[in-house]
């Protein structure tokens, strides 16, 4: 199928409209595979990977599978040369399914089974992480092969995902780990921490890093030795409905803090949302409508227990956009498939008159949608259908795929 642009231009994204380029792509993809759909453009996450790497220079870029856990995501991320974060033994599989190389990952889950930390080092990643004693107990019989991150938390209110509730520990206690380590014989190779995922304040990682540094001090203070390794984790933040600042401003005191670590320290971050949250449109069609109550209600075939489960689990607002523009605009609720009431996108919005096999699209949809995605009532969930796999160019540019 041959389109005049397949790159999805992003920007547009962000201001709720579509150009008449992208309105023909999303109408011929369904025309040819049905809705709903996922598109999922490897061109956006060439750029944004770019972009990430442009913007922390001195950082090795591990992705983190979690938001987005795709055969081509790691497909065009491994040809730009990304390193990869992987959590449990099915993220360690897929990367080992597309052949990155074990030395280019790490396991970053601070709570693991004995199973994980074998499925893990049979594949041949040796960096684990661990935020307490009875974790680092489970490393004794791999001592001779592993090389462990000691994760701190730091607490984010503001976050999506505040992800120092449930993992990460005090300096104090990172401490007390790094001088059992040192008596167990089992190597720290530094330390790691996440600020919470959509952070809108660089702040937060400057903080982290000053603390890490004060605490990678006392570590030699007390002769242990020194350590190699800060993993500034992921968080960095994509613009949904509200504006989030340009990522090269938002490293700018981030870098400003990592400069002021001893040389001998390699920096790591475990982005995740920033990579493929601008990669993915969802196309949705309506499917039935009903007047309640003074608004108009449309049933979509997707919903809160498909793509949009980020609603549920991510606090995120997606920007929506009707394809059929003009005309009177009604108080409107779209509403997903399922018998669930639960089950709405959105409410009080004001749309055109649509009909049924009218298509809407999800913007911003590549972070933590289709991963956590039911089948909840036999509602199937969307196809994804890849974009740009082959790198951009004047012969490739074309090429669309449905990997099903
Ligand atoms: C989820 C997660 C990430 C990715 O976070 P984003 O906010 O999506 O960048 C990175 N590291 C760990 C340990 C995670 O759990």
């Amino acid at each position: 199928m041959a389109h005049a642009h397949s790159v999805l231009n992003f920007q547009s994204f962000a201001a709720r409209t579509l150009s008449a380029d992208d309105i023909r792509l999303v109408e011929s993809a369904v025309s040819q595979f049905g809705a709903p759909l996922l598109m999922l453009d490897c061109e956006i996450i060439r750029q944004q990977y770019r972009a990430l790497n442009n913007a922390l220079p001195n950082v090795t870029l591990h992705f983190a599978l979690k938001p987005l856990p795709h055969p081509v995501v790691v497909r065009t991320l491994l040809e730009e040369g990304a390193s990869f974060d992987l959590a449990t033994s099915g993220e360690v599989e897929l990367a080992a399914q597309e052949g990155v190389p074990a030395e280019r990952t790490i396991h970053t889950h601070p709570i693991k089974r004995d199973a994980d930390i074998r499925d893990a080092l049979a594949y041949g990643c040796s960096v684990f992480v661990v935020d307490n004693l009875n974790e680092l107990a489970k490393f004794k019989p791999y001592k001779d092969e592993v090389e462990l991150l000691v994760r701190l938390s730091f607490r984010n209110a503001e976050a999506f995902a505040d992800l120092s509730k449930k993992f990460g520990c005090s300096p104090e206690q990172a401490l007390a780990i790094i001088e059992t380590a040192q008596a167990w014989n089992i190597r720290i190779k530094g330390l790691s921490f996440h600020v919470g995922s959509q952070t809108i304040q660089p702040q937060k990682y400057v903080d982290a890093i000053q603390t890490c540094k004060t605490v990678m001090e006392e570590v030699v203070a007390r002769g242990l030795p020194a350590l190699s390794t800060l993993d500034i984790g992921g968080g960095f933040p994509v613009n949904y409905t509200r504006q989030v600042m340009p990522i090269e401003q938002f490293c700018e005191p981030i870098n400003d803090a990592l400069n002021e670590l001893p040389e001998t320290v390699q920096v790591l971050a475990e982005p995740g949302r920033f990579i493929v949250a601008q990669a993915v449109m969802s196309v949705a069609s309506v499917m039935g409508q009903a007047e309640r109550e003074g608004q108009m209600w449309y049933y979509l075939d997707d919903g809160i227990y498909g793509s949009f489960s980020g609603l549920m689990f991510d606090d995120a607002q997606y920007p929506l956009v009707t394809l059929k523009q003009g005309g009177d605009l009604l108080p409107s609720v779209l509403a997903g498939p399922t018998c669930d009431s639960i089950d709405v996108i959105a409410e009080d919005i004001m749309l055109p008159q649509l009909e049924n096999g009218d298509l809407i699209v999800g913007c911003m949809m590549g972070a933590y949608t289709s991963a956590t995605a039911t089948d909840f009532n036999f509602f199937k969930r969307a196809q994804t259908i890849v974009l740009n796999e082959d790198a951009f160019s004047e012969d490739s540019m074309n090429q669309e795929r449905l990997i099903g």
